[in-house]
């Protein structure tokens, strides 16, 4: 069975391009049928915050990113790792290095102005003198001196790195805790991982991690890297690039599979296809279809996306989703019409569920004041006629719906010789506040018979 897996350090927020990596583990696992797990890499006690734990479970919810097992915490699994570490060292295949950080910082300083990499140089691998006082020594694995590390990436193709080239990994800090590299490696080859999706940042670990399976006698799992998210001007994405908390995306109305659909077009196509239903992800999702290179994220083409998700989405989730936005604002959706029907209408214009939430006000609370903008081109001083006589016909209406209510207008722009948009612009602000609304005969049909008549009143004022 397929296992794969998400892994976060939680040490700051879960940002978008966290948040797709998780993603194409999960599309991965639900596609093949296989088991997504959970696991929460908070070993380095420093820099882990509950915050940022909270953070990650929240944006996941949100998103819909369920998964089969976890969340696992790795502080629950010290043991184990110390377990781990005893017996690579009761092997022979772990040492104790003794160096300290300023003798490790002379070190690269003589290797650099010798033109070198800077790399640890085994000075402790097979050291058995006394060792030196008062320094707390690391634990280092005894990386192999000979012969090469082939990777078949899944998204990278093949990589050989030669074992000369690499240094020994730390495996556990002077205070005993282990490092990042070692409790990966045993947390995936505990939980049978199958495959490892994450970004590329972590290639350079790859081979190290591989030496590390093997001198563990597991099979590594197979590994997927997936290239980093850059922000607009080539710089890796950072906060200024939109990179923050996926759960901002949540406050700045975003449906959450606008975001996945988007997440999943960044690096990964399907033909020329640009939206997908989480579903249709699920069945076209291919990691070796996966972009090699890095991709850059749009704030446009995330709006634009989003927008085709208001659209297309079933009414309901749209209500679920739009509600909690009309709560913020204050306003009361259980006086007006029904929430859905507005939803409904404002969903061909509105990028984001803010700006539907803004633009539905108008169907539920009255206003005393127009648009401006909107009142000096429409309102004043010609609509006068116009708008008295739309009043009238109104009024007059017995049957409120949509139809009946475009005949009016119709009938008013004819008898004062008037286009329709001498009588329809001026009708749209006195009744909405503004410019700006689906058509005219819908919105008022919606905003109600008695509201329009009496606000045609104060834009007569
Ligand atoms: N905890 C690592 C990180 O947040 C990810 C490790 C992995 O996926 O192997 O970067």
């Amino acid at each position: 069975m397929v296992k794969t897996r998400f892994a976060p350090s939680p040490t700051g927020y879960l940002h978008i391009g966290g948040v797709r990596t998780a993603l194409f583990s999960w599309l991965y696992a639900k596609q093949k049928k296989g088991e997504f797990t959970l696991r929460i890499e908070d070993t380095d006690l420093e820099r882990s915050t509950q915050e940022s734990v909270q953070a990650i479970l929240d944006g996941m919810a949100w998103l819909g990113l369920d998964y089969d097992k976890g969340p696992i915490y790795q502080t629950e699994r010290f043991d184990r790792y110390k377990a781990v570490i005893q017996d690579l060292m009761d092997r022979g295949l772990a040492y104790y290095c003794y160096a300290s950080p300023e003798e490790l910082d002379e070190m690269r300083e003589a290797q650099k102005a010798r033109g070198d990499k800077p790399r640890y140089d085994g000075r402790y691998r097979d050291f058995d003198g006394t060792p030196p006082e008062g320094v707390k020594p690391v634990i280092r694995f005894k990386n192999p001196e000979d012969g090469d590390v082939v990777i078949d990436d899944l998204v990278k193709g093949r990589i050989v790195v030669a074992n000369k080239e690499l240094d020994d990994l730390v495996i556990a800090r002077s205070d005993g805790t282990p490092t990042y590299n070692l409790t990966v490696v045993v947390d995936d080859m505990d939980m049978e991982m199958t495959h490892v999706i994450r970004g590329d940042d972590h290639i350079n670990n790859t081979p190290r991690q591989i030496n590390l399976y093997k001198a563990l006698g597991a099979e590594p799992p197979k590994f997927a890297h997936i290239p980093m998210v850059l922000g607009e001007d080539g710089s890796r994405l950072s906060k200024r690039h939109g990179a923050v908390s996926v759960l901002q995306y949540k406050e700045d109305g975003f449906l959450p599979e606008a975001l996945l659909n988007y997440l999943v077009r960044l690096g990964w196509s399907y033909k020329d296809q640009e939206i997908f239903t989480i579903q249709e992800m699920i069945d076209l999702f291919q990691l070796e279809s996966v972009n090699a290179s890095p991709s850059t994220f749009n704030m446009e083409k995330l709006l634009w996306i989003n927008q085709q998700h208001i659209q297309m989405t079933d009414i309901d989730n749209l209500v679920k989703n739009l509600k909690p936005f009309m709560d913020q604002k204050g306003i009361d959706t259980e006086k007006g019409p029904e929430l859905s029907h507005v939803a409904n209408l404002l969903r061909e214009r509105a990028k984001t569920l803010i700006e539907m939430a803004d633009s539905a006000a108008y169907f539920y609370q009255d206003f005393t004041e127009f648009e401006a903008g909107a009142a000096k081109k429409h309102l004043r001083p010609v609509a006068e006629e116009p708008l008295r006589l739309v009043q009238k016909k109104f009024a007059e209406l017995s049957d409120w719906k949509a139809g009946k209510i475009h005949e009016a207008v119709h009938q008013a722009a004819e008898e004062l010789e008037i286009g329709m948009g001498k009588v329809g612009m001026p009708l749209r602000v006195a009744i909405t506040g503004g410019g700006q609304s689906p058509s005219i005969d819908a919105t008022a049909e919606l905003i109600g018979q008695q509201k329009c008549v009496a606000r045609i009143d104060l834009a007569l004022q």
